[in-house]
């Protein structure tokens, strides 16, 4: 067990090293991956969040929608039992009204069979049995007032007029029997046994009975709740308001869709108020009644829009953390690298002639000598050695000597062919060659190249038999598929260069 874990471990390590390494340098060679990485990183988690919060506000609307169907529902089935049982007690009347024994019974029962049921009726503001004429007939307080006509009233008329109304619903008014109170008027027609009209059974409601009804429901800061007739005719409201009841809303672009469908929901802005609210409603069954909940848009969306500014800031400000922190890596590394490279080079440099160094030319040596035996194809090597320098030294003083030096290398390295060649200072005032795939001749002709081209500068020498400084090049030339090696190889070139020296300077042997 022990021994596996130990192995798992090795293992990890092993990955974390190579894996590691391999994105490490991927990094560094593109450092402003880095930067692309974590700006990608950053815009990712912040369209997740916005996704989200989006997400979010369509929750708050879903809820908002469920509730105010909860409440629109609550309020209509409310609306719809009692105008049952106010049904009831109008049904009662107008049975008994029809009923000519009645009217023969003494005043007092006559009143207790007319209206022992709507006694029992909420908000009731009164009933009354109409004659055809408008007149009180009969009434459940037993005050009976003959100035007062109620002919003129829509649920007299209506009734009046059609025969096969049923039950009623008027506009809100005030009413004349009892002290101006606002009122809606429930009516149903009473017949002759003849069918003819013969007048009317009333009950009056209270308007207070809806008001009471909205005043239960929460719809918060800016909502508004209210029931309104199916023609427009505004019949109760929260936040109350005196002067709006009763008047119509009629014109307002979206009541014809309200009054035509069942039930639905749409979000305008308020005709009463201005407000824009989220409109929920429904049509109180068997009523011309619509229970209609509205709440604000603002309050609506309050909590979600708190919530978003919070998340949504607070994603955008480490969001650009995260955005400056990546692209600040991403210069420094950048910075890092191109000083890696610097350092790079200036270690393979020679810092006076600005050639490759002798570590360079041992391992480039090595490469190509491998490279030329796998081939199979040629290679040679050149040494160069300017000649009488150390009396050039003498004569002209070191800095001089350090210019012409400069001046050499320059020539040799304008003459090999470059990447394939290459040019090292070995060391002093001798240079290395290697040329890749060279023949001998070919090698020769660089090196005699090389040597015209040096003293084709004319660098003044008075001391030299040329008059100018020259060089000498020794050359060598193998097979490395055929053995040898590259050491063997430079001790040949540089055993022609002293052979070279030998025979007078300034010329090339191979
Ligand atoms: P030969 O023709 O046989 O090559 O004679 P030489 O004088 O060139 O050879 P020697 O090896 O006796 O002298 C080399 C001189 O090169 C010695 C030294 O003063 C000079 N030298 C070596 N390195 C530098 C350098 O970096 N700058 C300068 N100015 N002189 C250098
Ligand atoms: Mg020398
Ligand atoms: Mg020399």
């Amino acid at each position: 067990m022990t021994h596996r874990v130990f192995s798992l471990r090795r293992r990890w390590r092993k990955a974390r090293r190579t894996y590691g390494a391999a994105i490490t340098q991927k990094v560094g060679s593109h450092p402003f991956l880095a930067g692309i990485a974590g700006t990608a990183v950053a815009v990712a988690m912040a369209s997740l969040t916005f996704v989200t919060l989006y997400d979010g506000r369509a929750d708050a609307l879903k809820h908002a929608h469920e509730t105010s169907q909860n409440l629109v529902s609550l309020i209509s089935s409310d609306v719809e039992r009692n105008v049952e049982i106010y049904d009831l007690s109008l049904q009662s009347m107008v049975d008994s009204a029809q009923n000519p024994a009645t009217w023969r019974l003494p005043a007092d029962l006559r009143r207790s069979v007319l209206f022992d049921r709507a006694t029992t009726a909420a908000y009731l503001g009164g009933a009354y049995v109409l004659d055809v004429n408008g007149r009180v007939l009969a009434s459940q307080d037993g005050e009976l007032n003959p100035a007062v006509r109620l002919d003129d009233r829509d649920y007299f008329v209506v009734q009046q007029r059609n025969p096969s109304v049923g039950l009623f619903v008027s506009h809100p008014f005030r009413s004349r029997l009892r002290s101006g109170n606002l009122s809606i008027g429930l009516t149903r027609r009473i017949n002759t046994q003849e069918g003819a009209f013969a007048g009317v059974a009333l009950l009056a409601i209270r308007i207070e009975y809806f008001q009471r009804l909205l005043d239960k429901i929460n719809i918060g800061h800016a909502g508004s709740v209210f029931i309104v007739l199916d023609d427009g005719t505004m019949l109760a409201r929260k936040p109350f308001s005196q002067q709006e009841i009763g008047t119509s809303i009629a014109k307002s672009p979206t009541f014809p869709m309200m009054a035509s469908q069942a039930e639905g929901s749409y979000t305008a802005d308020s005709t009463v108020d201005g407000v824009r609210r989220i409109f929920t409603y429904a049509h109180v069954p068997s009523t011309p009644l619509i229970a209609v909940v509205a709440p604000a848009v603002n309050d609506v969306f309050a909590e979600w829009r708190r919530r978003s500014l919070i998340a949504g800031g607070l994603t955008l400000a480490l969001g650009t953390v995260f955005v400056v922190v990546s692209w600040l890596l991403a210069f420094t590394l950048q910075d890092k690298v191109a000083a890696q490279a610097e350092l790079v080079r200036l270690a393979a440099t020679d810092p006076l002639t600005g050639l490759s160094n002798r570590r360079i030319l041992d391992s480039r040596l090595d490469e190509e000598w491998l490279r030329a035996r796998r081939n199979g194809s040629p290679m040679s090597v050149l040494f160069v050695d300017v000649d009488y320098f150390k009396g050039f030294n003498d004569t002209y003083g070191h800095a001089a000597g350090d210019e012409v030096l400069a001046a050499v290398a320059e020539c040799i390295d304008s003459v090999v062919r470059r990447p394939v060649g290459l040019v090292a200072r070995y060391g002093g005032e001798e240079f290395a060659v290697v040329l890749p795939d060279t023949s001998a001749e070919g090698a020769a002709n660089v090196a005699e190249k090389i040597r015209r081209k040096v003293q084709g500068m004319s660098l003044f020498y008075g001391e030299s038999e040329h008059g100018t400084v020259t060089v000498s090049v020794g050359c060598a030339t193998c097979l490395p598929a055929q053995g040898g090696s590259a050491s063997g190889l430079m001790a040949a070139a540089d055993a022609q260069l002293y052979a070279a020296k030998s025979a007078g300077r300034n010329r090339v042997k191979s």
